[in-house]
């Protein structure tokens, strides 16, 4: 039976090259959830949507004509058949994307196609890694393999601050903290992740590079 491995984690935790790395590993394929929210978000951005109205965002995320890819090494994102996989990761989608997350409506229509998707990556490759916040505890509780990856504040900062903007001396890093700090908490109030739920892995990697972190989840993979 094809294999499921489910990734969560916060922001800044690796978790998406980790994942991909480890998709690519095993010649799985790769479904990035994260991605899901962001083109909600950008989405209504786009068509002038309010944020705040809860059912208007609903019937957009029913409706999105997303289009993901599934190879870890091209993980394309498109919406109405435009590349948007780097317009999602904007600051101004990052700052507005935990509204949409914290929709439960969205929520509940998200991780439906989320199921849908993780079964027809995982029959097509032969397994799938989604990652995501949820993916352990809701959307795929039942995984073959479920791990949270954590890193310290410190670690996650300095992460971020390095993909966001190529470095991490102490005035970049200081710029990101509000960034990530604030869309954890944002996050927090509908999924927490500093706590492995029953059965899933913590993987701590505030002091694993990434080849460290790849090999960590390689072996839970393989025990
Ligand atoms: O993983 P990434 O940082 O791209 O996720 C963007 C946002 O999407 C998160 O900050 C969170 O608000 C939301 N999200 C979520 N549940 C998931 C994946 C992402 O709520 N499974």
């Amino acid at each position: 039976a094809p294999v499921v491995i489910a990734i969560d984690g916060p922001s800044g935790s690796g978790k998406s090259s980790v994942s991909r790395a480890v998709a690519t590993h095993f010649g799985f394929g790769y479904l990035d959830t994260g991605a899901m929210y962001r083109a909600v978000t950008l989405w209504c951005l786009r068509q002038g949507i309010d944020l705040t109205d809860a059912g208007a965002v609903v019937a957009a995320a029913k409706d999105l004509p997303l289009g993901l890819g599934a190879d870890p090494q091209d993980p394309t994102v498109e919406l109405d058949g435009d590349d948007i996989a780097e317009a999602i990761r904007t600051s101004e989608v990052s700052a507005e994307v935990s509204k949409v997350a914290t929709n439960l409506g969205v929520r509940a229509v998200l991780q439906e196609q989320q199921r849908d998707l993780i079964a027809i990556i995982a029959d097509d490759f032969g397994g799938v890694v989604a990652e995501g916040r949820d993916i352990t505890t809701v959307v795929a509780p039942d995984a073959d393999v479920r791990i949270l990856l954590t890193a310290s504040e410190e670690a996650r900062l300095a992460r971020r601050s390095t993909q966001l903007h190529g470095t991490a001396d102490a005035a970049t890093v200081a710029a990101t903290h509000d960034e990530v700090v604030r869309r954890d908490r944002d996050d927090s109030t509908v999924s927490q992740f500093t706590v492995a739920a029953d059965g899933v892995v913590l993987l701590d990697t505030s002091a694993l590079d990434f080849d460290g972190s790849v090999a960590a989840v390689i072996g839970i993979v393989e025990h």
